[in-house]
């Protein structure tokens, strides 16, 4: 307002904003201000138009999530863990902040799709999501990385601690009782970021990782082996 009033316009508008309505609704609110003045410039008074734009913030919050979650499992998909990565190793080259990836691919899966169907396949990945969700940290973020295969960022966690949780992870995996299929289990690939290396070699580095667990004999983790 004081910056309106500054820059003589008669007319501003702020940033939308929420407020809780008496019977505790949150509104998105679009306020435009005018500004009256009277005929030598004197600001007379102030007057306000609150549009409620709720449905159309609605809409814009739905299309940002659209982008973001895979529709099968309702998890991140991959063009957002993209991001996460990129503002990960951003941290990680400016702050030192270390931070570690996990790969993580089910075992014999095609198998569920071959004795059970399809849909029951589909089913399994949204359950096998749910349960990666739920098991994580609250500052991990978990994305389905295409088809059965999932990556999860650790933020802040260097290698030993994340080989540690991936392990955690596995047994979870083993132990979880999934609907229709029962026991089902997991290959692990861990990595961490390391300086002169990209984003691509250090998931390159994990997915080597989990290609070594795949060959030692699936339901395991494995640990890149990194300078
Ligand atoms: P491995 O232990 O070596 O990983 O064996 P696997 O059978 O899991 O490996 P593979 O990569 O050969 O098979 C992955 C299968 O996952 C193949 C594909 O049909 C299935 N798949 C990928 N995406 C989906 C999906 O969205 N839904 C269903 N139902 N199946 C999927
Ligand atoms: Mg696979
Ligand atoms: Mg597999």
């Amino acid at each position: 307002m004081q910056a309106a009033i500054k820059a003589e316009v008669y007319f501003f508008t702020h940033e939308p904003y929420r407020v809780v309505t008496k019977n505790k609704k949150i509104k998105w609110i679009l306020d435009n201000t005018v500004i009256v003045r009277d005929e030598n410039g004197e600001i007379v008074n102030f007057v306000g138009y609150l549009t409620d734009i709720t449905e159309l913030k609605e809409k814009e919050l739905e299309l940002e999530n659209l982008a973001r979650i895979d529709q099968l499992t309702k998890i991140n998909n991959r063009l957002y863990l993209d991001e996460v990565l990129m503002q990960q190793y951003y941290r990680f080259n400016r702050y030192s902040e270390e931070c570690s990836i996990v790969l993580i691919d089910i075992d014999y899966f095609k198998a569920v799709n071959d004795e059970y169907g399809h849909l029951v396949g589909d089913k399994i990945l949204i359950e096998f999501a749910a349960l990666l969700q739920k098991s994580i940290r609250t500052d991990d973020i978990v994305g389905r990385w295409g088809g059965e295969e999932f990556l999860i960022v650790l933020p802040h966690t260097y290698l030993d601690k994340a080989a540690f949780l991936a392990e955690k992870l596995c047994k979870i995996v083993a132990e979880h009782e999934f609907s229709v299929v029962g026991h089902k289990t997991a290959s692990f690939g861990v990595a961490t970021f390391v300086h002169g290396m990209s984003v691509e070699q250090c998931v390159d580095m994990a997915d080597a990782a989990l290609y070594e667990a795949k060959e030692s004999g699936r339901n395991m983790v494995k640990v890149a082996k990194q300078a």
